[in-house]
């Protein structure tokens, strides 16, 4: 492509709005405008990237016997409302009315309309499995859009859906999508992880998350360093290791402590590590208060809570509820003579004499044994992981990381079949529920991951695969007929070597061309200039080592081809260090 014919709208500042360096990049390299909060325009380099990511998602799903397939956006609320999603699925579905007050929503995922259509043509056992894919664009009324193409409201999904008829076909159903996942993570070229991820009720290891590793990413990763076991935090197990329990304790005591209303305000009063006092929280899970303890130097985590009483939906309550039902404002909250279910973090059970709240401002309980003074309804793994535990796997050490979702599978099994009766025949001619898995990858959000990744003070430096041109040719001499013929005829013959060339032939400033050709990324670059003309060269950089040489002109074809494999050679080694 020629530059001057092309809308490519570089901009030399950063947006000040955009808060992250996708997010910067991708405005400034001219890839996308914003329309509104969450809504962007992807602008023709933009799409171009979309659809080289796209492509790759294609190969691979074709190849994996998935076949392609586009559903409409618009979805009726009656499936939704089959499944108890329109209730439950809360603000980020966006509804909305026809001119005959039918509801609708735009769809933010797909699994109401794709089992409608197959629980319509599926008879027998001898239909399944069924295994089909869309890309397609999603709407999702995030509280928070944020982070550019991160986190958009609209944004580009490939969604995947399988219908088998026993749990063997489902486990192999997954399997192949996870194989493809993790084939389609390293063709781009990312640097990434599939961590275990959180399964809802369905529980069991079925649902796995493939994570961009970037010191950006909202989501976080605990890894151990002995073994290869990497899950995400919401979901990574806390192993209690069981310490003794000690003998018993003084009796439980009601203590003034004006204004200490914090653990740390507590731990400083009295003087004892935050891991003698209990935190009590309390939860609203499916419109019922809960309390939650966990060690004062603990975090609790909800979706273990979530998990643990199978709940739908899940909040911190707000002080209006705490003081409902503890009588106190928050921060003195504690769990003896509390009237609400209690669930008790594993770790609690290990150990006595504790310093908890007293349901009563500027009170706290010293000396409470919680077997001895509270009714726990159940110990449970509920506090998040720290780098403190060991591995469950192995036992080994524990770090994180921080990463970006670009990927989910998901083992469905009967959920939503059963809601929606998607049943079939099987050979006997008992009439049995089908199981469905779900597979959807961020397309979009790959495009701001892979930049998170691979970029300089420069701009933005793209893993070969998905770069928007592999190489850029610079005419710095566009005035100079003899120049500009060379130059021509060079483009001439990288497009017939197949090579995708964006040729700066704008009559610019040689700084202004530098600039524009390291911000849009393209791994290659090659310069033609009078004086390296009149030597018979052309000068080559390679945007992400920054190296420089020359290749002679004459034998064009050759030494071009020698480089670039030069270039993939070392963007490949990049790659396979994974
Ligand atoms: P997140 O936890 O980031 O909100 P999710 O669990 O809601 O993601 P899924 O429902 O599994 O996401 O959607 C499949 C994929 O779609 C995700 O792995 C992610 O890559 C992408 N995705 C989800 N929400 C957004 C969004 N708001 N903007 C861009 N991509 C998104
Ligand atoms: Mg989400």
């Amino acid at each position: 492509m020629r530059y001057s014919s092309c809308y490519i709208p570089t901009l030399r500042e950063s947006p000040s709005d955009a808060e992250v360096i996708s997010h910067k990049l991708l405005l400034r390299a001219g890839m996308m405008r914003r329309l509104t909060s969450g809504i962007y325009i992807y602008l023709p380099l933009g799409l171009k990237i979309l659809d080289k990511i796209s492509a790759i998602v294609r190969e691979e799903m074709n190849a994996a016997a998935f076949q392609e397939l586009l559903m409409p956006m618009v979805q009726p609320a009656d499936l939704w409302k089959e499944t108890g999603r329109w209730e439950y699925y809360g603000q980020e579905l966006l509804r909305f009315k026809d001119r005959n007050e039918r509801e609708y929503c735009l769809g933010p995922t797909h699994e109401e309309v794709i089992t409608d259509m197959v629980r319509g043509e599926v008879r027998s056992y001898r239909q399944l499995p069924i295994r089909l894919y869309q890309i397609q664009t999603k709407f999702r009324d995030e509280i928070r859009p944020r982070f550019g193409l991160m986190r958009g409201r609209e944004f580009i999904m490939k969604d995947a859906y399988s219908f088998d008829a026993d749990a063997a076909g489902a486990e192999s159903s997954y399997k192949k999508m996870f194989k493809a996942y993790m084939r389609i993570f390293r063709r781009l070229g990312l640097k990434f992880r599939a961590v275990e991820a959180d399964s809802g009720s369905i529980g069991g290891n079925f649902s796995h998350e493939f994570m961009v590793v970037a010191d950006t990413g909202e989501d976080t990763i605990a890894f151990c360093h002995s073994c290869d076991y990497a899950a995400n935090v919401e979901r990574a197990e806390a192993v209690w290791r069981g310490e003794t329990v000690q003998g018993d304790c003084l009796p439980c005591e009601k203590t003034g402590m004006p204004g200490a209303r914090t653990v740390a305000d507590v731990a400083a009063l009295l003087n004892v590590p935050p891991a003698k006092i209990i935190k009590t929280l309390i939860f609203v899970v499916d419109n019922t208060p809960v309390a939650v303890l966990v060690r004062g130097d603990r975090e609790a985590n909800e979706i273990k809570l979530k998990n643990l009483l199978d709940a739908k939906v899940i909040h911190l309550a707000g002080p209006d509820i705490v003081k409902k039902v503890t009588n106190a404002s928050c921060g003195f909250a504690g769990p003896v003579g509390l009237n609400l279910p209690i669930y008790a973090d594993l770790e609690l059970q290990g150990a006595t004499d504790y310093i908890t709240g007293a349901n009563e401002a500027d009170s706290h309980n010293t000396h409470v044994d919680l077997r001895r003074d509270v009714r726990v309804a159940a110990f449970a793994d509920l506090r998040a992981i720290t780098a403190e535990d060991i591995c469950p796997r192995c036992g080994g050490k524990i770090a994180f990381t921080k990463g970006i979702e670009v990927g989910h599978v998901f083992m469905l099994g009967l959920k939503y079949s059963e809601a929606m009766h998607a049943t079939f025949l099987d050979e006997n001619g008992s009439e049995r529920l089908m199981i469905m898995g779900c597979y959807g990858i961020g397309v979009s959000r790959i495009a701001a991951a892979a930049i998170e990744q691979n970029h300089d003070r420069y701009g933005i430096v793209f893993p070969p695969p998905l770069a928007p041109f592999e190489c850029v040719l610079i005419n710095l001499d566009q005035h100079n007929a003899v120049v500009t013929d060379t130059a021509e005829d060079i483009y001439s013959l990288l497009r017939s070597m197949g090579i995708d060339v964006l040729y700066d032939d704008r009559d610019e400033r040689p700084g202004v061309k530098f600039k524009d050709a390291d911000l849009l990324g393209a791994p290659m670059q090659l310069v033609l200039g009078n004086k390296g003309l009149a030597r018979g060269v052309v000068e080559c950089k390679d945007r992400r080592s920054g190296e420089r040489c020359e290749l002679v002109i004459e034998n064009l074809r050759e030494n071009f081809s020698l480089w670039a494999r030069q270039v993939r050679e070392h963007w490949e080694a990049l790659y396979a260090r994974q």
